[in-house]
Parts: structure tokens; C-alpha cells; sequence
């Protein structure tokens, strides 16, 4: 039975690592008929933000990464916050205190200081002694009894090697005298991190735990709490890193690193899904534009990649761009429509009623960029007056000699147009051209001019087929004028 799990802590966004980490979990599971599930690690209170599950939440169904069970879907193996599950972890503390594999430590902070100097100056890393183990029944009962604040620490083998069979990775081997007697109840009864992280991978019963690489070093931790526990050990597969791109840790200054960051800057979802996945995988062959069902059909942890993934933004980029000029048109139509809104081009009211006009400004806008923002900026002109003519096309255009002539008979050869079909303007303005015996670029780019304020843009016949006639004939007014 395969079930994984995605456990993020609520401590902000839900970031591009952490993204990856839930979709390669969300492809293993589906790939395998397994469950897919989420789990909420909020048991360090003080790194805990406000909204920041909802925003998880939230940008995971926007990436359509379902779970099978977590936080609104519920499910047999709950509760899926860690916040909700203390009792279990306390009543395991306590087992593991009963049978002798853990124990009371009440060493104060400058007891743990004074022992770290001591440490510092033999130049060793430091390690919890372990003085603690070794006071009597009677000595912890005292303690307990006066009311001592106290840990609970995990006894650690301190010889012999703990191994791990990593598939990605392969096997790991780790010296238990590189670890401690780490805490795993702290002193406000709350569990650490590595051990509830066992117990509730233990009692929701995940098969294969797929996290981070940076969690490596915590995974013999781990396994030597479910060898204390009597746990069965699930089966671990570590993703590597995500560099920037000069190789240093992905952070902030590398520009947007939350997935809502590039919501709003206009990607869509099937190309960060198809970016994400090829930090770490690919189908082979080479092939670079693939869905997430191309994926699950094909995903397996065996191919993943166990070098660093480099994070590139311009291939990101590139990859939106293909999406958005492949994907179906009414999908890219209504991922526009917010931003439209927003820049306050159209009322949120009119997305409805303007719809078959915002569809072609779409399909025209969406060759020539790269980014939903910069569809919406794209397409300004045909929901805003011109307020600006690009002053280098007026440089070059509108200033030269006879410009203004051939507005003049470009605008009357439009007002006789039966139809404003793209083939029928375009036909009209080819046969003036003809005609006038003029370069076509002579008339086309000071129309454009005119009816975009740009020099670049979708086609010139598009243009004037989707703004109509009166609006047409408004704005070459306005350009001759
Ligand atoms: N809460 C941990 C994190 O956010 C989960 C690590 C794990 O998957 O075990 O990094």
C-alpha cells in the first residue's frame, strides 16, 4: 500500500522547494494508485504565521496537487495537524520513557552552556553529554517532584553505524557517534520536529517518506526513533537541492520564490508544474513541454535526478510562453480576465459581456509574449484610449512626408469596407497599396501607429478587425488630426 506525505511547516508561503517536494509526492502517489497526504507541522509555536496554511492550501489546489486526506478533506488517519495529535506524541514519549530508551534531562540552560564551552575548547562539534541518563530512579523522581523543568531525550547508540537505503540517493551511512541524546519532548511538552515527524509517518502509515535533500542528515536521526519504537522503517528517497543559478542557496535576492509570487506575476500553473518537474525529472527523450499526466503515467523515483537541480528563471519563462500560446483559448481567456481587472482595463462586471471581444484580444495578444501581465499590458489599447503614441514611432512615422495623406486615404478605404473581417481589411489596405503603388510598410506602420500608439504588436489587420470600424475610424481621426 503505497501513501506518502507532503508536511510542510506553516511558516510562510508555500516556496518552489517545498512545491516541488509535494508534486513529486503527488506524482509517486498517483503513479502507484496511492494516497496522497497532507500534514501540517505546527508544533514550533514561534515560527508559526498567520495564514500561512490557507496560503499553502491555496497554492496547492492551484497547482492541482490534491490530497486524499489533510486539512479540509479529513480522512481515516487523522487529525492532520500536528497541533492536534500532542497526546500521541506523549504517550509514545512516555513508552519509550517506561522501557528505558529515553530519559529525563534537567539540565538547565547553563548546564547546556557550560558543557558547550567546555566542548569548544577540545574543538569538538557539540553533543549533549548524555549526564543526565545517569541519574538514579530516585534522583528523577526528586527532580520531578520539586517540579524541575525537564526535556525528554532519545538514548542514541554511541557506537555502530545507522543506514539508510535512500532511492534516489542509494545507501547512506551515517556514525550513530556523530549524533546525540537529541531532545524529543521539549520542556514545554511539545515534540521536536524529528520525533513527531516519526510517530505520525508511523501511524498514518507512509510507505515512502519524499522530502528534501537538507533533511538527510535528520533521516538516521529518525530511524533510530522507530528502532526505539519498534516501528516498522518506511522507505526514504531524498530530492536534491534547487541552486540558483551562480550555485548559492535559492533565496529572496534571486527574485520570486513563492509560488503565489509567480501567480501574480502572470505564469500559469501548467508551466511552473512542467518547470518544477524537470527540476529533478524528465520523461527522457529529451522532451521538455509535458503535462502532469504525461508525467504520473511515466514517474518514477528511480530516474530522479541526484544532482543539483539549477533554478532558471528564463526557461520558466520561455516554457509560459509556450503554454500560453498553445493551451486551449477560452482556459487562457479566463486566466487574462483577473488580470484585465486588475490593471483596470475592463469591470469586473463586463468580463462577461465583452468576453468574445476580450477572447480575440487574446488570441492576437498572446503570440508575441511570454507572462499573463504582459498579455494584459499588451492589450491596453483595445479597452483604453491611446494616451501616448511610442514617441519613436512619431519620430519615424507620423513626421514623415506625406504620412498624414496616407492616414487620410487608409482611414476612407476602412469607411467603405463592407465588413471588418481580418481577410476583408486586410484585402482593402493591400489593393490601396497597390493602387497608391506605396511600400506596404509605408501605410501599415503609421496605421499601426495610430490604432495601438505602438510599433509592434499582433498583426496589423487583427488590430483593426478586432477594434471595428468606429473605433477604427475614431483613432485615425484623432492621428491625422
Ligand atoms: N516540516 C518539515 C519541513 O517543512 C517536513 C520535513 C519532512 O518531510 O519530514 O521541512
Amino acid at each position: 500500500k503505497i501513501r506518502v506525505r507532503f508536511a510542510p511547516s506553516p511558516t510562510g508561503y508555500l516556496h518552489i522547494g517545498g512545491a516541488r517536494t509535494a508534486l513529486f509526492n503527488y506524482f509517486f502517489a498517483k503513479r502507484y494508485n496511492g494516497k496522497f497526504i497532507l500534514r501540517i507541522e505546527d508544533t514550533d509555536r514561534e515560527r508559526l504565521k498567520e495564514d500561512s496554511v490557507s496560503q499553502i492550501v491555496s497554492s496547492m489546489k492551484w497547482l492541482g496537487i490534491n490530497w486524499d486526506e489533510g486539512p479540509e478533506k479529513g480522512g481515516e488517519y487523522g487529525p492532520y495537524f500536528q497541533s492536534e495529535r500532542l497526546d500521541i506524541y506523549r504517550r509514545e514519549a512516555k513508552r519509550l520513557l517506561d522501557e528505558g530508551k529515553a530519559y529525563y534531562c534537567f539540565c538547565t540552560e547553563e548546564d547546556i552552556e557550560k558543557e558547550r564551552e567546555e566542548q569548544k575548547r577540545l574543538k569538538v562539534s557539540y553533543r549533549y553529554s548524555g549526564k543526565c541518563s545517569l541519574l538514579s530512579k530516585e534522583e528523577v523522581e526528586e527532580n520531578l517532584r520539586a517540579g524541575k523543568p525537564y526535556v525528554i531525550r532519545i538514548k542514541i547508540p554511541r557506537e555502530g553505524t545507522t543506514e539508510i537505503e535512500d532511492l534516489i540517493r542509494g545507501r547512506v551511512s551515517f556514525d550513530n557517534s556523530q549524533l546525540d541524546d537529541y531532545i524529543i519532548l521539549k520542556s514545554n511538552n511539545m515534540p521536536t520536529y524529528n520525533f513527531a515527524c516519526v510517530v505520525d509517518d508511523h501511524f498514518m502509515e507512509i510507505s515512502h517518506v519524499i522530502r528534501a535533500e537538507e533533511h538527510l542528515s535528520n533521516t538516521p536521526k529518525q530511524v533510530l526513533i522507530y528502532k526505539a519504537l519498534g516501528y516498522e522503517v518506511p522507505k526514504f528517497a531524498h530530492l536534491s537541492m534547487i541552486l540558483a543559478p551562480d550555485r548559492s542557496k535559492l533565496s529572496k535576492r534571486h527574485g520570486a520564490t513563492s509560488v503565489e509570487e509567480f501567480r501574480e506575476k502572470g505564469y500559469i500553473k501548467e508551466a511552473l508544474v512542467n518547470y518544477l518537474t524537470l527540476l529533478g525529472w524528465s520523461p527522457g527523450e529529451d522532451r521538455e513541454i509535458f503535462g502532469m499526466e504525461d508525467t504520473i503515467k511515466n514517474f518514477s523515483l528511480e530516474k530522479v535526478s541526484k544532482t543539483a537541480a539549477i533554478y532558471d528563471i528564463n526557461k520558466l519563462t520561455w516554457l509560459n510562453g509556450n503554454y500560453l500560446r498553445e493551451l486551449d483559448l477560452d482556459y487562457i481567456t479566463k486566466e487574462t480576465i483577473p488580470f484585465l481587472i486588475e490593471k483596470g482595463f475592463i469591470k469586473e462586471y463586463e468580463a462577461e459581456e465583452k468576453y468574445d471581444y476580450i477572447k480575440r484580444v487574446v488570441a492576437a495578444v498572446r503570440e508575441k509574449v511570454k507572462l499573463l501581465t504582459e498579455l494584459a499590458d499588451g492589450s491596453e489599447y483595445f479597452f483604453k484610449d491611446i494616451s501616448e503614441y511610442d514617441p519613436k514611432g512619431v519620430a519615424k512615422r507620423f513626421e514623415k512626408d506625406g504620412t498624414v495623406r496616407l492616414l487620410e486615404s487608409g482611414r476612407k478605404a476602412l469607411e467603405d469596407a463592407e465588413d471588418f473581417k481580418v481577410e476583408t481589411v486586410e484585402k482593402i489596405y493591400r489593393d490601396l497599396i497597390d493602387k497608391l503603388g506605396i511600400k506596404g510598410g509605408d501605410i501599415i506602420h503609421p496605421t499601426r501607429l495610430a490604432l495601438s500608439g505602438k510599433t509592434v504588436g499582433p498583426g496589423l489587420f487583427d488590430i483593426i478587425s478586432i477594434l471595428g470600424k468606429e473605433e477604427c475610424l475614431k483613432r485615425m481621426d484623432k492621428a491625422i488630426e
